[in-house]
This record gives C-alpha cells, structure tokens and sequence, in this order.
C-alpha cells in the first residue's frame, strides 16, 4: 500500500506525474481544443493539476469509441471474465486506496479521515457488480397462444453508457458508474465534473491496468455546458446515467429526446430528519448533526430540515449546535479534520448566500452562519457546521437545496402533521426518523415519500440495497439489483416449435 501521510500535493504519485488528458479508446490524448482547466485543492486554493478541457468533438471520439469496443471482441467476453475484470479492479483500487483517497481528500476537499472511511464502499461495490456480472438471467415464461411456442427472456447490455458526475464523491460516483456498466457488458463514456476531475482519470488507469479492454471504459474531462450536454446529446449514446443537481437533470431530459435514450437521475434533496421527543438522544444529537455535516453538507441526501418535536426542540438543537461546535473545521489533508472546506469558490458564495438569506428570513443561528477566515482558513472555502433556529416551512432555507453544513430546524407537535410537513417538499430522496417507538417508525417509514428512510441512524448504504430518488429527486436506483437492471435490455424470444 502506498501510505501518504497527510497527502502532500508535492508528494502524490498522480500529481507529480504527467499531464491530465482524457482517455479514449485506451490511449491517454489532448483535447481536440488543445485547451486545459485548473483543479483546485479547496482547502487551500492553489492550483492542483491542469486538466485537458474535453469538448463536444471529444465526445464524439469517445462515443465512436466506445460503440467500436461495445460492438467488438468486448460483446463476447464471457459472465464470468467481466466478473474476473471487475475483480481485478477490486484488487488494485485496494492496493491503490490510499493513494486515491488522498486524490479524492486534495481535489474536491473531503477530510482524509472520510475519503479513508470509504474504502469498504468502494471495494464493496465493485466485489459486488463482480458477482452481478454471473447472475445476469432471462425467465422461460408460459404462454397461453393456441399451438407450440416457447417464450423466454434474454439480457442483453443497454449499450453506450454516457456516464455524468458530481463531484462530491469522485472515486465512489465513478465505481458506481462503471461498476454496473463492467458487469452487464456495457461501455462507458465517463464525465467527471469540472471541480473533481482527478480521482477517474486515475481509476482509468487502473481500468487499464486490470486488462479493460479499449474504448470499454473512456474518461473524458471538461466543462458540463459543452462536454457533458454533448454526451447527453449524442444519438449514439443508449443510456445516461446521471447525478447531479435537478437543474441539469431537467436539461439532461431534454438532450436526450433526440434518440429517446434511456436516462437514470440521482439528483438533489432537501431531506426531513425527524427527532421525536422519546428518541435516544445521545445517539440522535450526533446523528442529526453528522446526517448535515458530513461532507460540510456537500451530500444529496443530507439530512437539513430537522423537524424536532416541540417538548424538546430547545434541548435538542441547542445540542446539535454545541455538538457541530466540537467538530474539527480544518485543511482536509489534517487526520484530525473532521468538517472540510466547501469545494470551490462558488460553491462558498452559494452557501453563504443561503446564509445571509436565512437571517433575512428571521432564522435565529444557533452556531456558526459566517463564513471562516482565521488563519490559513482564509485561504480556502470554510463554513462551519451551522444550526439555524425558528425556522418556517416556507422559508427558502428550509425549501431550497443549500449544499453546505446548514440544518434548518423546525419545531412540530403531532405524528401526523410531522409527516405531511416532511413531505411538503419537490424532493424525496432521504429521510430520517429517531424514535424508540416501533409502530411509529414503522408508520413513517411506510409515509415518508424518498427512496430511503433511515431509523435511528442516518445515510446508511450498502451495494446490494437500493438507492434512488422520489419526485424531483430523480427515478431509476443504483446498488442492488435494480442499479444492474438499469444497464440492461430485456427481449422476448419466441421460438415456434409444433
Ligand atoms: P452541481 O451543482 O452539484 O455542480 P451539476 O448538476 O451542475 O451539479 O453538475 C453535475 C455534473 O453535471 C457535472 O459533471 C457537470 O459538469 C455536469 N453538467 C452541468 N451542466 C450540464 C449540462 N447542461 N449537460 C450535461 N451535464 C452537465
């Protein structure tokens, strides 16, 4: 294992290496443009890499790529040697996992305590897609017709995958990505999102080295506008799986008419954390806290409107907001931090935007709500894990996705009114529930409207279970076998046999 402590840009083996250029049809090449962009480590502002800034006449070229080796040697590989591909990659991200948790840490600014954490979801899931590859199966199916015929199922791959991803989880995104995809015999045209590229260049290159064979998997980095809504464009492209935010789901809807290409959405939430008066609340103060602060926030499914139920919303979130204050803000390459910076420039802006919004709205910040600038903090994007008060369903901060370490928390009184309050929302992708009370967790776990309701615990996630969005948090579900369904097709065959 290489150990890099702390990750030192100076050090890492991927930053002093080569130039970042994308990777089409198993060669590394320079944009068509010849044009690059800067990545920047957030949490001190300086320039990470130059990145080779792809565009819609790269696309293309992967595109083509990636139909040649869909319709190539790759078409024959066999259940179980995608399997052994997929298991090979298992083992050199586990070699590698040091190495590309400090990548993740230094470009997109979460704490290497957590880009660590993520190790076992990681290798999980591709160990997991590994064993999908032999499971694949079509049904016999009776059929009532008058005379002989035989009905049955075949999966078939989906196709040319154009791939679409954020950037607060580069290396885990990427997996679920390309994990599926290795599994049902897809190929892939990845995009990494403009602020995160480095972490998939590298797994590109360990795709390579596990024997992937070219145009199977190709990395093409640049801007969303121009190579990203070129990928969700192109006619040769069967499926895009997507995650983002619900603004750019909308448009990657709208790219996709042109073919009708399949889409998959995991998009952005606005997540209720319910805390009910009889929950354990040693276990519920740090649980709400972390279900926002993880991350500085920087999660889909973030835990923000915390409904408290009134007996003890005082307590409770004075609580949450003494414990947000004991958290570690700090440079995400310090084992000891446990709140990163916010991943860019922007993004600050944004948070802090929301921020100001929330005193505009008569919110009452029971912690942090500035922007930090001490020291060296000044350097980079930092906001501290914020508690706001008073809050109103109405307010924006309590309606509107912030992406950052902000929980709104709202007062409630009653089951039933908690849960259509947690409901008033366009979102529906987590949700949270600490209780004590069986048939009450039972009873919100059945009316809460996401895809995922966690009880007495927050963003648990496994390969082999389900996650996805409902309303405008998006359709389709990655992990689980239903994540693998979405890569493939199902025909009927009927073979007449009198
Ligand atoms: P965020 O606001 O979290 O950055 P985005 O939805 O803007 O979320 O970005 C997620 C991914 O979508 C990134 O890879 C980004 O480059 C890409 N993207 C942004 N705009 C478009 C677009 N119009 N078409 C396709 N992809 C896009």
């Amino acid at each position: 294992m290489n150990v890099i402590t702390p990750p030192d840009p100076a050090r890492h083996p991927f930053l002093t290496g080569k130039p970042k250029r994308l990777f089409i049809d198993g060669k590394w090449v320079e944009a068509a443009s010849g044009k690059t962009f800067d990545t920047l480590n957030p949490s001190t502002g300086s320039v990470l890499a130059s990145v080779a800034e792809g565009d819609a006449e790269d696309i293309g070229r992967a595109v083509e790529a990636a139909r040649r080796a869909f319709d190539g040697p790759w078409r024959r590989f066999k259940p179980f040697e995608r399997q052994n591909l997929l298991l090979k990659l298992a083992d050199l991200v586990e070699r590698h996992f040091e190495e590309l948790a400090a990548l993740d840490t230094l470009d997109m600014g979460a704490p290497i305590s957590r880009t660590r954490a993520s190790r076992l979801r990681a290798l999980g899931m591709l160990r997991y897609y590994a064993g999908q590859a032999t499971a694949i199966h079509g049904e016999t199916i009776e059929n009532s017709l008058p005379g002989d015929y035989v009905s049955f199922t075949l999966k078939e791959p989906v196709g040319v995958v154009g791939a679409i991803i954020p950037w607060n989880g580069p290396l885990t995104a990427t997996i679920w990505k390309i994990g599926p995809a290795l599994a049902t015999g897809c190929t892939v045209v990845l995009k990494p999102a403009e602020e995160a590229p480095l972490t998939s260049l590298r797994l590109a290159e360990l795709c390579q080295e596990a024997g992937v064979p070219p145009g199977v998997v190709n990395v093409v980095t640049g801007y969303g506008e121009t190579a990203g809504a070129a990928l969700a464009g192109h006619p040769d492209v069967d499926k895009v799986a997507f995650t983002g935010s619900h603004l750019t789901g909308q448009k990657i809807i709208q790219a996709s008419a042109g073919n009708l290409k399949r889409v998959s959405l995991e998009l952005g939430g606005k997540s209720p954390d319910v805390v009910f008066a009889d929950a354990d609340l040693d276990a519920a103060v740090p649980g709400a806290g972390m279900a926002v602060f993880a991350n500085s926030g920087q999660i889909c499914s973030a835990g923000t409107r915390l409904f408290v139920e009134q007996a003890i919303y005082e307590e409770f979130t004075a609580r949450v907001a003494a414990y947000g204050k004991t958290l570690r803000v700090g440079n995400s390459s310090d084992p000891e931090t446990q709140v990163g910076p916010l991943v860019s420039p922007e993004q600050l802006d944004r948070v802090t935007g929301y921020l100001a919004i929330g005193r505009q709205e008569g919110a009452r910040p029971l912690s942090g709500g500035e922007r930090l600038t001490d020291g060296d903090l000044a350097q980079g994007y930092f906001v501290p894990p914020t508690v706001f008060a008073d809050v109103r369903d109405e307010m924006r901060i309590a309606q509107e996705e912030i992406f950052g370490p902000v929980i709104s928390a709202i007062p409630f009184t009653d089951v039933d009114e908690v849960i259509e309050r947690a409901n008033r929302t366009s979102f529906g992708l987590g949700s949270g529930v600490w209780t004590q009370d069986v048939s009450r967790a039972h009873k919100l776990a059945r009316s809460l409207r996401a895809g995922s309701v966690w009880v007495n615990c927050y963003q648990a996630m496994d390969p082999a279970v389900p996650f996805g969005g409902y309303k405008m948090s998006g359709y389709g579900r990655e992990s689980g076998k239903q994540h693998v369904e979405e890569y493939l097709n199902v025909k009927a065959v009927w073979i007449k046999t009198g």
